[in-house]
């Protein structure tokens, strides 16, 4: 006789059937790549922080990560910078903008407003560290190898198509060469950028970078660290604050998670200490994020009680935090 379905999956698995049939969202177009994306393609991944993993759905397609990358290269810019220099160059603000607005950085602030955008994204990467372009892209890749736990792949075509076509993103970064928030050379900036865009993933990968964050930096199923945990807490608060598009702040209120969404249909959920969670879907809501993620993260959320602002009763853990310390 089998085992019995853990309960989880069964739930999972109501969940996937519940959404598989709404055909609502567009797929990106603007990247000419991404356009040729399968809309039909639906997976559902989570793994808790002792490494267990459910899943359901398609969770083996590749797809490129797109802006959920700059969560990553966020943290490596922390650890290898500290917080007041990337501060100096990338503030914490939500915008309300879109997320390749080029006005606000000209207009008002000259420092991009966070790193969820694309104009804080490009600064942050041009803040990694390396000898000439293929080593800060190497160490690129063994950062994200460490949070998937295998072997890293760039899509080539993404790449190219976005390097050829992304000239707003390149106007943003002459702007803020020109405003000295980027001292780096912009072309080998703006490629490491398109690269981290490129990385190719599935759902489970996503679900296991979501659960690395969960678990204070550690990767549950290899036990590598990918981040030192003292960075977790400033990711996570821009994740909750600016990770959604224009989104942000109904997601805030409505489903209370750090999370993170990319143009190529993923949607990453991060519960602190408990789980990491990724939704795939590629067809996308006006927002920019993606019409199935966000129901199920919405469903995820109630039924688990997830939102940020139902956090258990008691204050134990609040009377003894200055007991604790010397
Ligand atoms: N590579 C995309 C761009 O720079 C990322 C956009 C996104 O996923 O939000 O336009």
């Amino acid at each position: 006789m089998g085992e019995a379905e853990h309960p989880l999956q069964a739930y999972l698995d109501a969940l996937y059937l519940k959404y598989k049939p709404l055909s609502e969202g567009k797929l990106a177009s603007y990247i000419p790549e991404l356009a040729k994306a399968d809309p039909d393609c639906f997976s559902i991944c989570i793994v808790t922080v002792d490494g267990q993993i459910f899943e359901v759905g398609n969770a083996d397609q590749l797809f490129t990560i797109q802006s959920i990358s700059k969560v990553f290269v966020y943290g490596m810019a922390l650890a290898e910078h500290g917080r007041e220099k990337v501060l100096s160059k990338v503030g914490v603000e939500p915008t309300g903008d879109p997320f390749n607005s080029i006005i606000r950085l000209d207009e008002y602030s000259k420092r991009p407003d966070n790193p969820m955008v694309n104009a804080g994204a490009i600064a942050t990467t041009s803040l990694i560290q390396g000898t000439d372009p293929t080593d800060r892209l190497n160490r690129m890749l063994d950062m994200f190898r460490n949070y998937i736990g295998h072997d890293v792949y760039i899509d080539m075509s993404v790449f190219m198509s976005e390097r050829s076509t992304g000239h707003r993103n390149r106007a943003m970064a002459h702007l803020m060469r020109h405003f000295g928030m980027i001292d780096a050379n912009i072309d080998e900036a703006l490629d490491l950028y398109f690269q981290q865009c490129s990385l190719m993933v599935n759902c489970c990968d996503l679900a296991v970078m979501a659960a690395t964050l969960a678990n204070k930096g550690v990767n549950p199923i290899t036990g590598d660290r990918a981040v030192p945990s003292h960075c977790i807490r400033d990711i996570l608060s821009v994740m909750y604050t600016c990770g959604m598009y224009n989104y942000a702040g109904q997601w805030a209120y409505q489903v209370g998670i750090p999370a993170k969404s990319g143009v190529s249909g993923g949607i990453l959920a991060v519960i602190p200490n408990q789980v990491g969670i990724a939704v795939f879907s590629p067809p996308l809501d006006a927002n920019g994020n993606s019409v199935r993620g966000i129901k199920v993260c919405e469903d995820l959320s109630h039924q688990f009680e997830l939102h940020m602002f139902d956090l258990p009763m008691g204050c134990s853990h609040f009377l003894q935090t200055l007991e604790n310390k010397p």
